[in-house]
């Protein structure tokens, strides 16, 4: 009788205990404003709440709609942390005073500095914790390997008629070429935007998985693309996608000079945050190598953090596990996209 009196005031214990638990965790929450949406990511965020008792309420929308959303909620935004994918779209959000400059050791220590925002007294806005590199695609039948072996060549009259982007006002364009007029400098980098016009074999439309397609259906002879839409089609359950990527040929560009052109998948701290703490210690959960396993594979891309080794069966099959990136900063996004917009005016880039 005594003993089982003893073993209810336990149970009461356990549960008043695990009650509080719940209430406590309830009080920590932080609230995400994403533009992923892969189903491997649940993992990366349910790891977080158990481990720091941080609830996380998401709200999912295109990049598009995060911004305006931002706009439009102001001062009483509940965001705390921001998720967006490509330099351009981070340095437009950034320009629109969306973020907040944040300071943290960890992540100083595990994000190259080339991956983030320019720094300021403040601290650091936006944070790369993926990357994708901007690929070469090319029709071997058409092109031989040694005409596109750079972004420079694909300027080349020898390529004339055989080129097809997407828009080149598009944020994967808008960042490469804030990187190649970084590089060549404001004349040259103009004259190269002025060759890429000149070599189209169409005015430029569609996405990036469309401009591969339309290299294997002949269309076009030599295209841009980010690795990841290369990778899914690589791994697509459709054989008309695998025969796609059969038929054309991947080069990672520069490879003997500047290196490939890589852009982010990354994370800000919201402006009007209200669990600024929630969310750093967030960012700094995403450069561990457990979450970036996850923020990488979720999209085929590769870990940003320093010493992450790459496993993506598909990225090692295009020749892409070993390549020589692009080192610029990406806050040169920021300082060039409106000169490469006007840029791209003046030479009738659409
Ligand atoms: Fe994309």
């Amino acid at each position: 009788m005594l003993l089982r009196r003893r073993i209810a005031q336990l149970v009461g214990l356990v549960t008043l205990a695990s009650l509080s638990h719940v209430a406590l965790a309830q009080d920590k929450v932080l609230n995400i404003y994403s533009a992923r949406h892969y189903q491997t990511d649940e993992v990366m965020y349910d790891t977080f709440t158990k481990t720091t008792g941080i609830k996380i309420n998401r709200v999912d929308a295109d990049d598009a709609g995060i911004v305006a959303r931002l706009r439009a909620e102001g001062a009483a935004s509940p965001a705390d942390v921001i998720l967006l994918v490509d330099a351009a779209r981070m340095a437009a959000a950034d320009s629109q005073g969306l973020f907040q400059p944040i300071k943290s050791a960890k992540l100083d220590a595990a994000i190259p500095a080339h991956l983030r925002a320019t720094p300021t007294a403040d601290g650091v806005t936006w944070t790369g914790f993926s990357t994708r590199a901007r690929v070469i695609v090319y029709d071997p039948l058409r092109v031989k390997a040694a005409d596109v072996a750079t972004y420079e060549q694909l300027a080349d009259p020898k390529l004339k008629g055989l080129l097809c982007t997407r828009s080149g006002s598009h944020p994967y364009n808008l960042s490469l070429f804030a990187t190649v007029v970084e590089r060549l400098g404001d004349a040259q980098g103009e004259a190269w935007l002025k060759g890429l016009v000149a070599n189209m074999a169409r005015a430029p439309k569609g996405g990036d998985t469309d401009q591969i397609k339309a290299v294997a259906a002949g269309e076009c002879g030599v295209a841009l693309t980010n690795t990841y839409y290369a990778a899914r089609l690589l791994k697509s359950g459709k054989p008309e996608d695998r025969a796609v990527m059969e038929r054309v040929r991947v080069v990672f560009p520069n490879q003997g000079s500047t290196g490939t052109h890589v852009n982010i998948g990354g994370a800000a701290v919201a402006k009007h945050a209200k669990n600024r703490e929630h969310a750093i210690q967030f960012m700094e959960y995403l450069s561990s190598p457990f979450a970036q396993d996850y923020f990488a594979n979720g999209n085929n891309e590769y870990p940003a953090a320093k010493g992450v080794k790459v496993d993506n069966a598909a990225l090692k099959a295009m020749g892409g596990a070993n390549f020589k990136a692009e080192n610029i900063p990406l806050g040169v996004v920021a300082k060039n996209m409106t000169k490469v917009q006007q840029m791209l005016d003046r030479v009738g880039y659409k």
